[in-house]
């Protein structure tokens, strides 16, 4: 080996042993609480990768692949023990938490936090429906002249009955042709506490004379061109409305409590969607367009699962003939109905721990 090699050697094994010690470091680690809300806060001296899973309602991991300057911490707010876990280039933390437990990641730069909240276990007594539109608000007018706004009500009062037979406490944001503007419903529910609001709607479509089907959405940004024109013709009651209130200006300790309780109310508003969706293409044999995600208003201030259901075209002839059929209807209402019972149970026995 000559000494060209020799150098050469010298300058390979020190850019391997450089590569080796640049594995990341997790320099601190912080715990601390707001309100219900424990907060575990990771500095870290550049990008790491970090695998997170849910082991149990009771327990986490998290594979950093960093070292850790930190080896033991202690527990905190919901956080009842945490065992750290070093291994080459990487760190393993197991936490046991004393309630089941929900969370979320905020990657900023250097920084990792982990928010963690027990998941509020709620009794599903009370459920809001919400026929759309109303009054001088026809909604969607079929070809023959089928206003969405009766056939809305119609199913809205026959699932009525059906969960008040279950059960539950059942109000409706109107029950004549009158019109409700659309921040008003989403009011009367919250002021009822309701656990859930479904709001009832019939399609149309514009460019397809034979779209059809049944679909479920939750509450989201819209994401595609369909999904942003069901967004416009749903919320084209705005313009029937003179009083649309501001967006509520927060403080930073209520964003974060408030985006808590949003994951949780997304999460089982998809759940709730998922459950309906489910059982109507079952019931109704109907052409299943799936669950979707829209930032309908009338789903936005909702304090507690909510979603908004499509129960077909009226814009469809076979379908406007379908939603005038008492039968079809009452079978429309019927899936609906085991919708939300095979939600509610699931959902119970989901936070039976
Ligand atoms: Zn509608």
């Amino acid at each position: 080996m000559n000494a060209k090699n020799i150098i050469c050697l010298i300058i390979l094994s020190s850019v391997l042993i450089g590569s080796l010690n640049a594995a990341p470091l997790i320099e601190s680690i912080s715990l601390s609480t707001i309100k219900d809300t424990t907060l575990l806060v990771f500095e870290v001296d550049t990008n790491v990768d970090i695998t997170t899973s849910r082991i149990s309602n009771s327990n986490l991991s998290m594979v950093f692949n960093a070292a850790s300057a930190v080896t033991s911490l202690k527990p905190k707010g919901i956080i009842k023990k945490i065992d750290v876990k070093p291994e080459t280039n990487a760190t393993t933390f197991n936490l046991t938490l004393d309630k089941p437990y929900d969370f979320r990641r905020v990657n900023k730069t250097n920084t990792i936090m982990y928010k963690f909240y027990a998941v509020p276990v709620r009794e599903i007594k009370t459920v809001v429906l919400d026929p759309g539109h109303g009054g001088i608000d026809p909604g969607a007018v079929g070809k023959k002249g089928t206003q969405e706004k009766e056939i809305n009500l119609i199913i809205a009062k026959l699932l009525k009955k059906r969960l008040e037979d279950f059960g539950l406490k059942v109000y409706l944001t109107r029950s004549d042709d009158s019109f409700v503007a659309l921040a008003e419903r989403t009011r009367f529910a919250n002021n009822k506490k309701a656990d859930l609001f479904i709001s009832i709607h019939c399609n149309a479509s514009g460019t397809n004379k034979y779209a059809s089907g049944f679909e479920t959405y939750f509450l989201s940004e819209a994401k595609t061109d369909l999904e942003r024109a069901a967004l416009a013709r749903e919320d084209g009651a705005l313009r029937y409305e003179t009083d649309i209130p501001d967006p509520i200006v927060q403080d930073e300790l209520s964003l974060i409590l408030a985006d808590l309780k949003q994951t949780e109310q997304l999460r089982e508003s998809y759940n709730l969607a998922c459950q309906v969706q489910t059982s109507a293409v079952d019931i109704l044999k109907d052409v299943d367009r799936g669950v979707k995600q829209a930032g309908f208003f009338v789903l936005r201030g909702c304090f507690m699962p909510a979603v908004l259901i499509e129960c077909g075209f009226l814009s469809t002839l076979s379908e406007e003939k379908k939603l005038t059929n008492s039968k079809y209807r009452d079978s429309v209402a019927r899936a609906i109905y085991l919708g939300i019972v095979n939600y509610i149970r699931d959902y119970e026995k989901r936070v039976e721990f």
